[in-house]
């Protein structure tokens, strides 16, 4: 090894560099106007939009691992806003817009790729739920047709269109579907807050959160006690865990997701390709790898290897789409601890305790809010509590109203 590498390997600030694009935070203060429990896309997006757009810079983001290193490392990236109810509709098609313009307010290229999204039925009642999907989503401005097969061997023609027989009669096409690289989203959005003056703190796991007269006054760290005058809670699959913590339950249950990617190969196919019934969905990334992806692990589970058979049935699907991908070596598979609501939507906004606010139930999709989500905790907290309108359905309480937002069948498999 050379010595000047060993050198700058035990040099006292490494691996931090004073000019980086993310200063490190070295001391973790006292006390902060806002302490944000979680470093992942949605806790930084949420500092970057109150330090950019609130001129709130008092904040600390605690991170118990390394920036972006959860589920937003472990995502497969889809972005796309084809859901089912009018609330859902409009909140990510918010965020699909939000995520068109990243790149030239980050003035940092998040590799935002919109190639559409095809979302395959075989079977004719999924073609009538597509319908209706279809319909709503262009009735609240989104982007989705039903096509049929003709138009869909145009989108993909290397697809087996009577894959395990079950022949594909339909697709949801989706033009705004698209992808962005994962990291470098919590990255961009790291470097806007931390350049305005938050504090980003890796390293740092939040063990108890200090309320007093049902409201929050600080957390407690494994590298101390810090009070702050809100928290905003945004651990992903740790939602219900750090919830129990400030005191209340969530009605969330944590399963496993996993996902994989082969070696690159040549393009060959543009579209993201989802089919509900296999339980698979397929794209390629700009480098040519293939990312493969499924649904959730049938058991409610806190754990991340990866399992044996979600790789039989996951790869024994994906090559009865796609054949020829029998010839290809799997890179690497790897899983990510999800929080899933009853409904398959998100938990946003106020909880029991006064001054903690609540980012949670992401499960399988939200790496696609980041943005939005991002913009409206930000309001929310720059507000003293004043939820805004667009994340108004999504309530804990929504539970106790039966209100629920049904998103599962949009969920499916497609992420
Ligand atoms: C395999 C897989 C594929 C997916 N594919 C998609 C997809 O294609 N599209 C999509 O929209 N979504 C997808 N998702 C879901 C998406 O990844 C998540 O919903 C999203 O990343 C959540 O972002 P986050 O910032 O809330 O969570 P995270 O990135 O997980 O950030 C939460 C952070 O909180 C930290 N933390 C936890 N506990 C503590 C504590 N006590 N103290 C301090 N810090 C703590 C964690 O270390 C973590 O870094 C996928 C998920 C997985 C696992």
């Amino acid at each position: 090894m050379p010595f000047s590498l060993l050198k700058y390997g035990l040099r006292k600030d490494y691996p931090f560099e004073e000019d980086a694009d993310i200063p490190s935070a070295h001391k973790l203060r006292d006390s902060y106007d806002v302490v944000i429990i979680g470093g992942g896309g949605h806790g930084v997006a949420t500092a970057y939009y109150l330090a950019k757009y609130h001129g709130i810079t008092n904040v600390a983001i605690l991170e118990k691992g390394y920036l972006g290193g959860g589920n937003t490392a472990r995502n497969t990236a889809v972005i796309r806003s084809n859901y089912l109810t009018p609330e859902g509709v409009r909140f990510y098609g918010a965020s699909v817009e939000l995520f068109q313009g990243l790149s030239n307010e980050f003035d940092f290229n998040i590799m935002y790729s919109r190639r559409g999204q095809l979302t395959l039925a075989h079977t004719e009642s999924a073609v009538s739920a597509f319908r209706q999907r279809a319909e709503i989503n262009t009735h609240y401005g989104g982007k989705s047709a039903l096509i049929g097969p003709d138009e869909i061997r145009k989108l993909v023609p290397c697809l087996n269109m009577n894959p395990a027989h079950m022949p594909v009669l339909a697709g949801l096409w989706h033009i705004d579907g698209a992808t962005a690289r994962h990291d470098a989203v919590a990255w961009g959005f790291a470097k806007g807050a931390t350049q305005r003056g938050v504090e980003l703190h890796q390293l740092t796991e939040v063990t108890g959160v200090d309320v007093e007269n049902g409201k929050v006054t600080g957390v407690q760290t494994n590298r101390g006690k810090v009070r702050c005058g809100c928290v905003v809670q945004a651990v992903a699959g740790h939602s219900a865990l750090m919830a129990e913590k400030a005191g209340f339950r969530l009605p969330i249950t944590v399963y496993p997701l996993q996902a994989m990617v082969t070696q690159p190969v040549k393009p060959f196919i543009d579209p993201l390709v989802s089919s509900p019934a296999l339980h698979c969905y397929v794209q390629q990334t700009g480098r040519g790898e293939i990312v493969l992806g499924s649904g959730s692990d049938p058991y409610p589970l806190y754990n991340t290897r990866s399992t044996l058979p979600l790789k039989e049935s996951l790869l024994s699907n994906a090559v009865a789409l796609f054949p020829f991908m029998s010839q290809l070596r799997m890179l690497r598979q790897w899983a990510g601890i999800t929080d899933i609501t009853s409904d398959y939507s998100p938990i946003m906004g106020l909880s029991p305790v006064q001054g903690y606010y609540l980012d949670a139930g992401w499960g399988t999709w939200g790496f696609k809010s980041t943005p939005i989500c991002g913009k409206t905790m930000a309001e929310l907290v720059a507000g003293g509590g004043t939820v805004p309108d667009l994340i108004k359905p999504f309530s804990l309480e929504r539970f106790e109203r039966f209100a629920q937002i049904n998103e599962m069948g949009a969920t499916a498999a497609s992420h």
